[in-house]
């Protein structure tokens, strides 16, 4: 038996039917989220019980929407490692510095669990193909779970998406379209194309599984913490699964009673070229408007007219957090940062939150004690990288050699 009790309306609170195929609220059109008997769940598993299962998202199973019985979909997603970064937080002037490395996922970044999540619970619901409007990791991560769950899948990708994610789509069989403009112009497409193939639409937040999957990030925090909280997080934000899903993970938890305590401060970070969430949360203003013209090379981030504003918006104000918008060139930056200090070539989005550290830390919203939190949603091997010396080459006699190695590399 499935632990859900209901799926609720975010905004009108319009209680849905859990065994039907969802998307958005019938009543309002906005957001739906999965809730639970979390009495039930209390008295049905313990913390103990929970450490003897295998690692993964799945350890979690009562957490999520899955039926009793149902196989997930899966490729291994989630027990990705948590890792102090001693080196990077002695730079920053900070002592309790982690990142959860997301992008140990399969398809190297945390879209794995939603997309898992999501197309485990769509296929049981009876979904017979998935259309999904991308910035790259997203498509790239429904194409491969649609090719294991064997259904057919149309990835939507704004021109200029990283090529490793497009050609990750198209070699699991998914039909990859590009479209001019950004994944605003690539969720138009979908909304039209999705209910005349009859498959069904994966766009964030407009079905209530996804989030269920992204929200085992939180569960796993909460468990390797020790069953504590950090004093902020900070998220690259571009739909906002994360932002939303972490919370509502603790959430849960405190509910049950296995957390206590205040929510983490969260961040949401964004590039300067597409802030739409900053701009908001800056104005004061109850949801985001559209971003024109967006550009930023994190590629994740390059999402103008988010559909979970107010949710994102509510969650930085409701913990007492904020927003940051950092620069290109910062996010450069920190990618050769983190890289050098602590070895992880992570994902450019990721870098952001590196960048957004510096701000933070002027400004005061953290200090060198406070125990800040980072997903780190992806890895740098996907993407274009952030400009580098062209390795030097050799040739000539040794002693020629050994002349040219002596001029980058002085003993
Ligand atoms: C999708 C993505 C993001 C943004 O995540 P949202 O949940 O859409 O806000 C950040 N980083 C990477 C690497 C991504 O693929
Ligand atoms: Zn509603």
């Amino acid at each position: 038996m499935s632990f859900v009790s209901h799926v609720e309306c975010t905004i009108c609170g319009d209680r849905h039917d859990p065994k039907r195929l969802l998307t958005v609220c019938a009543r309002c059109g906005q957001m739906l989220v999965v809730r639970y008997d979390l009495e039930r769940v209390k008295t049905s598993v313990s913390k103990d019980a929970l450490r003897q299962r295998p690692p993964g998202m799945y350890r979690f199973r009562e957490l999520t929407p899955l039926d009793d019985g149902e196989e997930p979909v899966t490729l291994g997603e989630g027990g990705t490692p948590l890792l102090p970064l001693s080196r990077l937080g002695a730079h920053l002037g900070l002592r309790r510095l982690f990142a959860k490395d997301e992008g140990r996922n399969p398809t190297g970044s945390f879209k794995a669990r939603g997309l898992g999540m999501a197309i485990t619970r769509a296929r049981t619901l009876g979904a017979r193909g998935f259309v999904i409007p991308s910035a790259g990791n997203a498509g790239g991560a429904a194409a491969v779970y649609a090719a294991r769950a064997g259904l057919p899948c149309a990835v939507v990708v704004p021109r200029g998406t990283p090529p490793a994610a497009i050609a990750e789509a198209q070699i699991a069989g998914a039909h990859v379209f590009t479209v001019e403009g950004s994944i605003a112009n690539a969720g138009k497409v979908v909304t039209t194309i999705a209910p005349q193939l009859g498959w069904f639409d994966l766009s964030t937040l407009k079905e209530p599984y996804r989030l269920e999957g992204k929200k085992t990030i939180g569960l796993e925090l909460a468990a390797e913490l020790g069953w504590r909280m950090p004093d902020v997080l900070l998220y690259p934000t571009g739909g906002g699964t994360g932002l939303v899903g972490i919370p509502k993970a603790y959430a849960e938890l405190l509910a049950m009673g296995w957390l206590a305590g205040a929510l983490p401060r969260c961040f949401a970070v964004q590039a300067e070229g597409c802030a739409p969430v900053v701009r908001a949360f800056l104005d004061g203003a109850e949801t985001t408007t559209a971003w024109e013209s967006p550009t930023t090379h994190a590629a994740g981030l390059r999402v103008p007219s988010p559909f979970a504003g107010r949710q994102m918006l509510r969650v930085l104000r409701e913990t007492g957090g904020g927003a940051v918008a950092v620069s290109e060139t910062a996010i450069q930056g920190a990618q050769r940062l983190v890289a050098q200090l602590e070895g992880i070539w992570t994902a450019p989005e990721a870098a952001a939150l590196v960048a957004a550290l510096t701000v933070l830390k002027e400004r005061g919203d953290v200090a060198r004690d406070t125990e800040v939190m980072m997903i780190f949603t992806g890895v740098g091997l996907k993407y274009e990288p952030p400009p580098l010396d062209a390795p030097v080459e050799l040739a000539g006699t040794d002693a020629e050699i050994l002349a040219q190695v002596k001029r980058v590399i002085r003993p």
